[in-house]
């Protein structure tokens, strides 16, 4: 297809609200042009001059699998000839949302029963909420209902998922958080930590106050602990040593519900097929999204535990109908998607490439920056890595934000034919490629950000 570049422009620039865009920056023309995405094949997309660009963070960690996958796309085009739609309501089907449900209820961590489906990761967590509350009234505990999650959690952006993201800048103006949502400390060592505090002395204390959290709101207030395996938008951060046991003990101790949040590291990301089975948690519910269709259409699930789901169902003479639902809830094209992404998932085992080119791409990013004057910690965990800059290295003091330090890596990146993400809270330049990028392409990744890093030091 030709398209006219300049009236492409033009029409997004006078009709598009644009997600985390400086509205007034754009609609003057200063922030440039809109970037017209035309083809994505692997993990290249091309823009419309025909630019290639490796796409060092899949989309937004989504494309999984990678571009240009004719086994998904024709398996959506399948499914849209033969039924395009018919709702998931008062039990109806098709057959590969059953085969699909199946397949999610017997890989997931834990013991899981059922799967809800949305078309997002924060209506997906929207729904855990609303699992939590609805469990809790139901087995007659009413007052139990504030969740916990954690600065710097990322969750969404919707009214209950957005309040559970724990960055202010998501809540500025938009009169977030609710009320019913409470954060506790990020499990971030590298700026968390005390002097001389070990990686388990620290994840220690992060549970020690989630515990003294708990104990001041009330237990019978708590309803749910919602977190990444990985902190994922709020810095691509492992948590120390330790952590998860320690947070899982005093979530039992409370009878507070596990949401493991696995948009970002379910399906492969961390070298596992879940975050979860990678640092032993053992979760309540459990949300996924993006790496379930790698984002060849939009599906989300929320996959309920048998704890919570045997209560939903023996409440049911009491209150009759599960109502909650979406005109979309277990979309017959997201499934057939879902059903191609995981077979590739599984036949290419996806996660056994992000273990062995993570192991290879986490050596080459600390080699590369470790030492560099400018970069106070390289981190990661499988395929995400993130590259944090620092302005005194030895003080462990950040850049004056005025100078964008890492917005403008991410740029000069960019500039070199790289995405990598200048991520929202601090100057971390973050890396999360498809699940089948190779250590030949890891190669090109590192000597580019290089390049880039350089250029600006
Ligand atoms: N949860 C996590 C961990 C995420 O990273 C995201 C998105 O980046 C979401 C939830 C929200 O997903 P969505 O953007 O599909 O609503």
């Amino acid at each position: 297809m030709t398209i006219n570049i300049k009236e492409i422009c033009e029409k997004d620039r006078n009709t598009v609200l644009h997600p985390f865009t400086q509205l007034k920056d754009f609609a003057s023309g200063k922030l440039g042009d809109p970037t017209i995405v035309e083809t994505g094949k692997g993990i290249r997309i091309q823009d419309a001059f025909g630019n290639h660009l490796i796409d060092g963070f899949a989309g937004l960690y989504c494309v999984n699998v990678g571009y240009g996958r004719t086994e998904v796309a024709e398996a959506i085009s399948r499914q849209a000839y033969r039924l395009a739609y018919y709702h998931s309501y008062a039990a109806h089907t098709t057959d590969q949302l059953a085969i699909l449900s199946d397949r999610l209820v017997k890989m997931a961590p834990g013991k899981m029963s059922k799967v809800f489906y949305g078309m997002s990761g924060s209506d997906a967590n929207e729904t855990q909420a609303k699992l939590v509350w609805y469990y809790n009234n139901l087995r007659g505990k009413p007052t139990k209902k504030k969740i916990i999650s954690r600065e710097r959690g990322y969750h969404g952006c919707s009214v209950v998922s957005g309040s559970m993201t724990g960055m202010s800048f998501y809540h500025d103006h938009m009169d977030l958080p609710l009320p019913h949502i409470v954060h506790t400390g990020a499990p971030h060592h590298y700026w968390g930590a005390n002097a001389n505090e070990t990686e388990r002395e620290f994840a220690a204390r992060r549970a020690a106050e989630l515990d003294q959290l708990i104990e001041e709101l009330g237990p019978d207030n708590v309803g749910a602990f919602i977190a990444e395996p990985v902190l994922g938008t709020g810095g691509i951060t492992p948590p120390p040593e330790g952590y998860w046991e320690a947070i899982q003990a005093v979530l039992k101790k409370h009878d507070v519900l596990l949401i493991a949040d696995e948009v970002i590291t379910g399906f492969g990301r961390t070298g596992s097929m879940f975050g979860s089975q990678h640092y032993g948690i053992e979760p309540d519910l459990i949300t996924v999204a993006k790496g379930l269709t790698s984002a060849y259409f939009p599906l989300s699930a929320s996959i309920v535990g048998e704890k919570v789901y045997n209560v939903l169902e023996e409440g049911a003479d009491r209150v009759g109908a599960f109502s909650h639902g979406y005109t979309y809830s277990g979309h017959p094209i997201g499934a057939a998607a879902a059903n191609a992404v995981l077979d590739i998932v599984e036949k290419e085992d996806l996660p056994g490439n992000a273990k062995e080119v993570g192991a290879y791409f986490q050596k080459q990013l600390k080699e590369k920056f470790a030492q560099l004057p400018i970069v106070g910690e390289v981190r990661g965990v499988g395929l995400m890595g993130a590259i944090e800059f620092v302005g005194d290295r030895e003080g462990k003091k950040r850049f004056d934000p005025a100078l964008k330090v890492g917005a403008r890596i991410s740029k000069a990146a960019r500039d070199r034919g790289l995405i990598a993400r200048a991520m929202p809270h601090g100057d971390i330049l973050g890396f999360a490629p498809p699940l089948v990028t190779t250590k030949d392409e890891v190669d090109e990744i590192v000597a580019i950000a290089e390049s880039a890093v350089k250029s600006v030091m």
